[in-house]
């Protein structure tokens, strides 16, 4: 039986999640992440880590930090518009 399976068991037996945490031998947030999980019927969420360029607290790799490198990219990219740009070269004497 593994871990997960354990937790699952003892919830539906009623168990607090301290008491899980405690008899699994897991902590406390991993027991919780295990039962959201099997309520949403999806993989258990991996640990949130904290952005080595933001700060910010969220599920690597770090989507605000990587909206911003396209910014940038997509900035540095554009090609300057000529508008207002005479089309006949200036010749300096
Ligand atoms: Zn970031």
């Amino acid at each position: 039986m593994t871990k997960k399976e354990v937790i699952l068991q003892l919830r539906k037996q009623g168990t607090s999640i301290r008491n899980i945490a405690w008899k699994a031998g897991v902590a406390k947030s991993y027991v919780t992440r295990v039962i959201k999980a099997e309520k949403e019927n999806s993989q258990i969420q991996p640990r949130k880590k904290r952005c080595p360029e933001c700060g910010r607290l969220i599920l690597m790799p770090c989507a605000a930090c990587l909206a911003e490198k396209e910014k940038k990219l997509t900035i540095k990219q554009r090609i300057p518009l000529n508008i207002g740009v005479s089309d006949t070269p200036i010749f300096i004497a």
